[in-house]
């Protein structure tokens, strides 16, 4: 549909076509007057922002991934309807634990919202004079243990609700840990390997003692089985984004596992006021926009569009690397953002300019692109991109490489 209002807005403003057209082509059908009409409008032109090629990933800052056709549908149909949000979530909720095989499900607001309706679900349990206190946490268990190497800054989500963290190393520091307050215990995907406690005995520990276990697996599809497996190994709550690898919308994130959990958990969430959740709002929109996103990447079929991200990475890669001291490397993240990735670096005596430098440059022409990197790489990914873009990307790069 995009492509299709595209083709339109282009045809529109060529003046030859539009000439040939007739004033009045265009507009013979209402409703696509109406469509050609909405297109012309530039938002970002008019608030004088520059849109870019994302070559980057999926950061907030870059507003994400782009959503498909199917889940912008499901938007535009939840905006034009009421209906009562709590039956709307309790549904869905049925839906995805079924889609997903896990015993309940909600959408919350990111996967950060994800981590903060679960920890205040799990600290109040269906107490509701409890879940007004938070976060303050007088008379409720609120100590979570994490591996010291998992620790990273959106463990905010916990301590924003009242949560107090405790680092632990090992396996056995972990059980030494545990006190009368200890209320959960906190697993970061993107760290497996740099932590001592891997996942089947985090789980174990966390049975042993009687303490639910929560997961981020925030950037962790793909791959796909991800949203299955790990509610299935054990772990008692599983939070994923919504708006990462799977394109649903950017404010939106899925929490799944244990029925008794997430029910407390939207205890902490709107219609309900007197809430810490009640600023991470769904409305309809994004919940119906995170199911049908959910849908089409469980039929999607992956292996063509891992080929596709292949090609591209290797087409960019091949551009670079056509220029004399510049070298590529071509690597897989084995947690977290799990897709072909590409690393340029090149000797800073052939190729006399700095990777800042070269960032800054893509930034800056037209398109404008994004990348990321260090001080002495370039970092590439497909996978945001529109299909197509992978080629403007490879040139820029060689032109720039290039001409130094
Ligand atoms: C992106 C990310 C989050 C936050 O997810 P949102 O969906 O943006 O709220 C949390 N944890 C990890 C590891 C992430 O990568």
């Amino acid at each position: 549909m995009a492509s299709r209002r595209k083709v339109i807005q282009t045809l529109a403003s060529l003046p030859f076509i539009g000439a040939f057209l007739g004033p009045n082509t265009l507009s013979a059908n209402p409703g696509t007057a109406a469509v050609v009409s909405n297109v012309r409008r530039d938002f970002f032109k008019e608030l004088g922002l520059r849109t870019f090629i994302n070559a980057a990933g999926t950061y907030t800052s870059m507003t994400g991934s782009l959503m498909p056709k199917e889940v912008i549908e499901a938007i535009s149909y939840g905006a034009s309807e009421y209906v009562n949000l709590d039956e709307l979530q309790d549904k869905v909720g049925e839906r995805i634990a079924e889609l997903l095989n896990c015993e309940y499900a909600t959408v919350s607001s990111g996967a950060f919202g994800a981590m903060s309706i679960g920890m205040a679900g799990i600290m109040c349990g269906m107490d509701t004079k409890k879940v007004k206190q938070l976060p303050n946490t007088k008379g409720l268990k609120n100590e979570v243990i994490l591996q010291e190497s998992h620790t990273i800054g959106y463990a905010q989500a916990l301590t924003n609700v009242g949560a107090k963290l405790v680092k632990v190393k090992t396996a056995k520091q972990l059980e030494k840990a545990i006190t009368k307050k200890t209320v959960m215990l906190w697993f970061l995907n993107a760290n497996t390997d740099q932590g001592d406690i891997k996942w089947e005995e985090f789980i174990a520990l966390g049975k042993k003692h009687n303490i639910p276990t929560f997961i981020d697996c925030a950037a962790d599809v793909p791959p796909l089985e991800n949203l299955f497996r790990f509610t299935k190994m054990g772990f008692d709550l599983v939070a994923f984004s919504g708006g990462k690898g799977l394109r649903g919308p950017q404010s939106a994130g899925l929490l799944l596992g244990k029925r008794k959990y997430i029910e407390a958990a939207r205890l902490h969430t709107p219609p309900r006021g007197e809430t810490i959740g009640r600023g991470m709002k769904v409305n309809k929109e994004e919940v119906l926009g995170m199911l049908a996103a959910l849908e089409i990447y469980l039929k999607k079929d992956h292996k063509s569009e891992w080929e596709m991200w292949e090609s591209q990475i290797q087409l960019i890669s091949d551009s670079a690397t056509s220029i004399e001291g510049v070298e590529s490397k071509i690597h897989v993240p084995k947690h977290a953002n799990h897709v072909p990735s590409l690393r340029i670096k090149w000797n800073q005596n052939l190729v006399k300019i700095s990777p800042d430098e070269v960032r800054k440059q893509l930034r800056e022409g037209s398109p404008s692109i994004q990348t990321v990197g260090d001080s002495k790489t370039i970092g590439i990914t497909t996978w945001m991109m529109v299909p197509g873009q992978e080629g403007i990307v490879a040139n820029r790069i060689k032109e720039i490489l290039s001409n130094t």
